[in-house]
């Protein structure tokens, strides 16, 4: 039997991940639990980079407040009234500009419940090439569709390079790839929200790995660090 210093640190590195996921799996993000919309899920994934979750709430829900009517009226807001509405998410003119597109691509049909059955290189393709949507909005949105990919953030992205699961210069098709190596298609979702949960909550930017329950496995394990 292979003991645990016996692994190589890929495969501790696959054991930390996948026991990362299983004692942090079964949080939801709000939208989710709320059930909302396709189009309104697209908006929100769309304002949610570098904020938290309750300002990306607070954000969606003060844009829902302002315009009831959904896509119409956004697509027919002036720019500056989006970008008040999200200003509290942070990047908010960036924002405000991919939730417009949103809105007008989803009234020009078929709109973004459609992607869940387009075929997944194109629908990604598609989502990108609407202004502020990049490859991981593009991702987290098709995630959410029902499509079996591994979307990388930020947290999740430095969770699996502190673990060494990937080089500290992978890109985010390498870091992608390599977790969606590990996990099956219908554990990938609960994967992408339980690392961003560990990264939110312990492997920080400052990380708290005396808190953490893989440390004796992380190669990036910091003694000097305490918790707060
Ligand atoms: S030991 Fe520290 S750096 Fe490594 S995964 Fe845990 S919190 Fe992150």
């Amino acid at each position: 039997m292979t003991g645990r210093k016996g692994l190589g640190k890929k495969a501790r590195a696959v054991q930390a991940v996948r026991k990362i996921v299983k004692l942090f799996s079964g949080r939801d993000p709000w939208w989710r639990r709320e059930g909302l919309s396709p189009f309104w899920v697209a908006v929100t994934i769309a304002v949610s980079p570098r904020t938290t979750a309750k300002l990306e709430r607070e954000a969606v829900k003060r844009l829902m407040e302002r315009f009831p009517g959904g896509a119409k009226e956004i697509a027919e807001a002036p720019l500056e009234d989006l970008e008040d509405a999200i200003r509290v998410s942070g990047m908010y003119r960036s924002k405000a500009r991919a939730v417009k597109a949103l809105a007008e691509w989803e009234l020009e049909g078929p709109g973004v419940a459609s992607l869940a059955d387009a075929d997944l290189e194109e629908a990604r393709e598609t989502l990108k090439s609407l202004p502020g949507i990049g490859d991981k909005v593009a991702d987290v949105i098709l995630m959410a569709l029902g499509h079996s990919i591994l979307p990388v953030d930020v947290h999740v992205g430095r969770v699996a390079k502190r673990l060494g699961l990937v080089p500290e210069n992978a890109g985010y098709a390498e870091i992608k790839g390599a977790l969606e190596d590990i996990f099956q298609p219908e554990e990938r979702m609960a994967a992408h929200f339980a690392l961003i949960d560990f990264g939110r909550r312990v492997c920080r930017a400052r990380p708290l790995c005396d808190r953490c329950p893989v440390a004796e496995s992380c190669p990036s394990r910091r003694s000097d660090v305490q918790s707060r």
